[in-house]
């Protein structure tokens, strides 16, 4: 095929004219980009016809790999019909079959699919269903969200004060809304057990919910793993902990399953992993196996029936986008489920990722691994300067970075979170296709650090 642009060119307009998410332009700017033209099965290609793993699943999104063709034909067979309608007081076929679709296969408390358009949206939108829900039974006391320390729930201003991340948090703090936050538990940080891990973080919960709870709308988690924190893994029964508070000192439980979701940690939905039944789920990223932006936020029956009533009552949820529930995206996630249901896949997830783990759990024999965590196929290698101590590398040593950088240059494309590399590679990677990543992990990891 051939191009309209020379690579020099296409480089140039990106360099000249696009501004990237997170990313340090002046830095950027100064080097040549990797410009992917196409993507191959779990592979990436660039306009140079080099191929890269796509380690991180596109930013943790990527499901069957690139370019399936189940996928191509669902996207262009809705494409035939119509691209997009909205869904103000107006339905659509896609969106009325996946919201009976995503009911189904999320925790059976959840009866209601509100859809948007990314993660941090599916987040704003249960925060604001919460918030509106307490004032629609007459409670106006309740002005407080509980979140986790280090979490992460998008960059929208509702998702970023519920986040606990300080660098994305410091520079807008006047902007963002007061929350009452409570330790994540992390196992690696903690001076103990697991289990005293936990107990020492449901213990500060109890705390303010004994003192707070009449005051609070709903408590908010990513369930199982901290994803942007640093791919931390919380001990085993906080999570239920957590569901069973909840329930005693009635408020609502909001779980952030945008990068859990569709079978990153195991199981399709990481509550499943303790039988929780959440008020609100929000889900987005692999929804649509990667393909096209659509999120959902899942509300249970008893959150949705406090919006009902007469039209001059105004409980209405005053909330939409222009392309709330579209249909393209709606018909790429309903492919994406029927491969999932047609390949077994969260079958085969368990199988690879026992070798994933024990693969990667051979890290720790490395001299700057500090520690290796993660479920499914959701992962994080640490690394630092001292690892009896476990201080941490300085922010200017660029550590993750370099680590990431070298990948690159062997054949595939990570992000690193501070000191900690991320390993998430679609889960449809083969088994021979994972142990060859692994190899450039470890040798990127080995070359750099020692
Ligand atoms: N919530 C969690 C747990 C996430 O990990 C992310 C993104 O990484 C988001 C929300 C935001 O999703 P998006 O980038 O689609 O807005």
């Amino acid at each position: 095929m051939t191009r309209e642009y020379s690579t020099e060119e296409i480089a140039d307009k990106d360099r000249r004219f696009v501004w990237h998410p997170f990313t340090q332009m002046q830095e950027y700017m100064a080097a040549d980009p990797v410009i992917v033209e196409r993507g191959e099965g779990i592979q990436l290609i660039d306009v140079n016809g080099r191929a890269y793993y796509d380690g991180v699943s596109s930013l943790w999104l990527n499901v069957h790999g690139h370019c399936v063709p189940e996928i191509n034909a669902a996207i262009t067979t809705q494409l035939d019909r119509i691209a997009h309608s909205t869904l103000l007081g107006c339905a659509n076929v896609p969106s009325a079959c996946l919201a009976e679709k995503l009911v189904s296969l999320t925790p059976a408390s959840l009866t209601r699919v509100f859809y948007s358009d990314s993660g941090s949206e599916a987040v704003e939108i249960g925060l604001k269903i919460a918030y509106q829900y307490w004032r629609q039974q007459g409670d106006d006391h309740r002005r407080y969200f509980v979140n986790m320390t280090d979490a992460y729930h998008g960059d929208t201003v509702g998702s970023v004060s519920v986040g606990g991340i300080d660098l994305f948090h410091r520079v807008y703090s006047d902007l963002l809304f007061p929350t009452l936050s409570v330790p994540y538990p992390h196992p690696y940080r903690f001076d103990g057990t697991p289990a005293e891990c936990a107990r020492h973080c449901l213990d500060e919960l109890d705390r303010v919910l004994a003192e707070r709870h009449s005051e609070i709308i709903g408590l908010i988690v990513e369930p199982i793993v901290q994803g942007a924190a640093g791919m931390i893994v919380m001990p085993d029964g906080y999570l239920k902990g957590i569901e069973n508070r909840c329930r005693e000192f009635e408020i609502l439980l909001l779980t952030d399953e945008v990068a859990t979701g569709w079978g990153r940690t195991g199981p399709l939905f990481a509550c499943e992993h303790e039988a929780v039944k959440p008020d609100i789920l929000m889900t987005a990223k692999g929804l649509t196996g990667g393909y096209l932006p659509l999120a959902a936020t899942l509300t249970a029956d008893h959150v949705f029936d406090a919006f009902l009533g007469d039209y001059s009552e105004q409980k209405t949820f005053f909330h939409g986008h222009s392309y709330t529930g579209n249909q393209l995206c709606c018909a790429a996630a309903l492919a994406s489920i029927d491969l999932f249901e047609k390949r077994n896949l969260i079958d085969s997830v368990r199988l690879k990722s026992e070798t994933l783990a024990a693969r990667l759990q051979e890290f720790a024999n490395c001299a700057q691994v500090g520690d290796v965590r993660g479920k499914g196929f959701m992962w994080g290698v640490e690394l630092v300067r001292d690892k009896a101590t476990k201080l941490p590398y300085g922010w200017e040593e660029r550590m993750g970075i370099r680590v990431c950088n070298r990948c690159r240059e062997l054949g595939m494309i990570l992000r690193s979170l501070g000191n900690v590399v991320v390993f998430m590679p679609p889960l449809a990677s083969s088994e021979k296709e994972i142990e060859e990543m692994i190899g450039i992990l470890h040798r990127a990891i080995v070359e750099v650090t020692e």
